[in-house]
């Protein structure tokens, strides 16, 4: 009995601690939700995995903070238009992964601007999505990797943000709000799943090898994220440059063993 105690006892402490990894490529039925700074970050870091999920019958939400309404060098775009460019092809990438367009949240603040945003409000927004959605993982971007820290304002400010927010969601004092006057109750996911992480920080590899080429396919369909469009806007690309972009892109994706793979960093707490 007193083994029996102690196996027992074992076991809790291991499961309190999260000594486990995930097997991603496992899951079924689950719920996702997945915070991206701007609507491309979710496909160049885990589009695969992402596509992975919904061919496995995993409901999948993106929740994106910004419209992504700077980033281009045409001298003749402005900012509304170009926000209505990034969330069209937000759309037809997350298409290609099998994610409906239905299942995107818009959080509607500037490119660029995450940093000045009202940091109580942006913490208050990113947790009420968390209990409305109930996601039994999340998946965000890894607050860690060198660039990430220092190069670009919005994905320091949503890293740091959807962690603030996982935390809070949980605790019922936090946003009390939420549930006397909305009714959405605490909640906890299972896991934080981090991407674009530094190699040497990844704890887990997932295997894309199947769906690679969505991978690549939704990554090109950022049409404006890349040249010539991203000098000279047009909606679509000239066949030489695709296939140069494609074969370019593929190069540059991580390979494990011979095998497509993305490298992420499961958060344990
Ligand atoms: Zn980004």
């Amino acid at each position: 009995m007193r083994i029996l105690w102690l196996v027992l006892l074992t076991a809790a402490t291991l499961a309190g601690q999260r000594t486990e990894l995930p097997k991603i490529e496992e899951w079924k039925g689950k719920t996702i939700l997945v915070f991206t700074p701007h609507p491309d970050d979710d496909t160049f870091g885990a589009g695969g995995t992402l596509a992975l999920l919904a061919k496995n019958g995993n409901r999948i939400v993106i929740a994106i903070y910004t419209n992504d309404d700077k980033g281009s060098n045409d001298l003749e775009m402005n900012s509304q238009r170009l926000a209505a460019i990034r969330k069209a092809e937000e759309e037809v990438a997350c298409g290609i992964l099998g994610i409906p367009k239905e299942n995107i949240l818009w959080m509607g603040h500037h490119d660029g601007m995450l940093e000045y945003v009202n940091s109580l409000a942006l913490v208050e927004q990113a947790t009420a999505i968390i209990r409305k959605v109930q996601p039994y993982a999340i998946f965000s971007i890894d607050p860690g990797r060198e660039d990430v820290r220092w190069h670009k304002t919005d994905h320091r400010m949503a890293a740091m943000n959807s962690i603030d927010a996982v935390r809070a969601a949980e605790w019922h004092l936090y946003f009390p709000n939420h549930r006397l006057s909305q009714g959405l109750q605490p909640w906890k996911p299972e896991w934080v799943v981090l991407f674009y992480t530094k190699p040497s920080d990844a704890n887990i590899w997932v295997d894309i090898d199947s769906v690679a080429e969505l991978k690549v396919k939704a990554a090109a369909a950022h049409v404006s994220q890349w040249e010539p469009s991203i000098h000279k806007y047009r909606p679509d690309w000239d066949p030489a440059d695709l296939g140069k972009f494609m074969a370019g892109f593929k190069a540059r994706m991580s390979k494990k063993n011979g095998r497509y793979v993305e490298a992420f960093r499961v958060a344990r707490y």
